[in-house]
């Protein structure tokens, strides 16, 4: 049976470390929109240029070039028993475009996808993203405060070196959270009124956490 995994949470929420975890031990794609338009941006196309424009202020970029990013990835031969998405939707506008790509890659087939909203107080949320580091070859994501690393350039994964996010700073962190709360929050309202939302509580360890996803799939996911 397809799975659709679809996961929402403010910035620094833990969403990208814990669905890398469970793209590997569900075998589903990690499809995770940040990261595909940072590849957009470094590739130095136009819509990677028109891209960064508003990464840069914390902005969402605009929908077509989005949902012609996620249409084209969803299309791909290894969504077909099922996808993670990490970062998409972010707005009310992503979300019914969504549905109308589902329903055209989905055809007769009724998949019910199941909507993660990982919920965190935003004073922890501050601190994660300016301590976060990601390695630059393997993407491994580190938090220089609560991992005690020997070397906190390096990856202790596969040696790549550690980088620090361009929107990670205050600045532009306090910018994506103005962003989340005006255009993403209220797909929390939506998804819960379609019977389609499951609330954890991401202020706990990366293990802690995973279990209760796990958990919470095992309880509300049917195979
Ligand atoms: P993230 O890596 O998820 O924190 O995303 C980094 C930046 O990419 C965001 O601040 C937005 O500028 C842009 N972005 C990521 N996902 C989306 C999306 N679904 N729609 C529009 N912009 C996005």
């Amino acid at each position: 049976m397809k799975r659709e995994f679809i996961f929402i949470g403010p910035p620094g929420s833990g969403k990208g470390t814990q669905t890398k975890m469970l793209s590997k031990d569900f075998n589903l794609p990690h499809i995770d929109t940040g990261s595909l338009l940072r590849e957009e941006v470094s590739s130095g196309s136009e819509e990677g240029k028109l891209a960064d424009s508003f990464m840069e202020k914390g902005q969402l970029v605009p929908i077509e070039l989005v949902s012609k990013i996620i249409k084209n990835r969803l299309l791909k031969q290894d969504c077909q028993n099922g996808f993670i998405l990490d970062g998409y939707p972010r707005s009310l506008e992503q979300a019914y475009a969504l549905d109308d790509i589902l329903k055209e890659i989905d055809k007769n087939v009724f998949v019910q996808p199941y909507v993660f909203y990982f919920e965190v107080d935003q004073k922890q949320l501050i601190e994660r993203l300016i301590n976060r580091r990601s390695c630059s070859v393997c993407g491994a994501i580190y938090n220089l405060k609560t991992m005690s690393l020997k070397d906190e350039t390096k990856c202790q994964k596969c040696g790549g070196n550690l980088i620090r996010r361009e929107d990670d700073t205050e600045e532009v962190a306090n910018k994506r959270f103005k962003t989340y709360f005006d255009q993403t929050a209220p797909l929390i309202d939506l998804y819960t009124k379609r019977g389609l939302l499951i609330k954890l509580n991401a202020s706990f360890s990366i293990d802690e956490i995973y279990k209760n996803l796990t958990g919470a799939i095992k309880e509300n996911v049917h195979s």
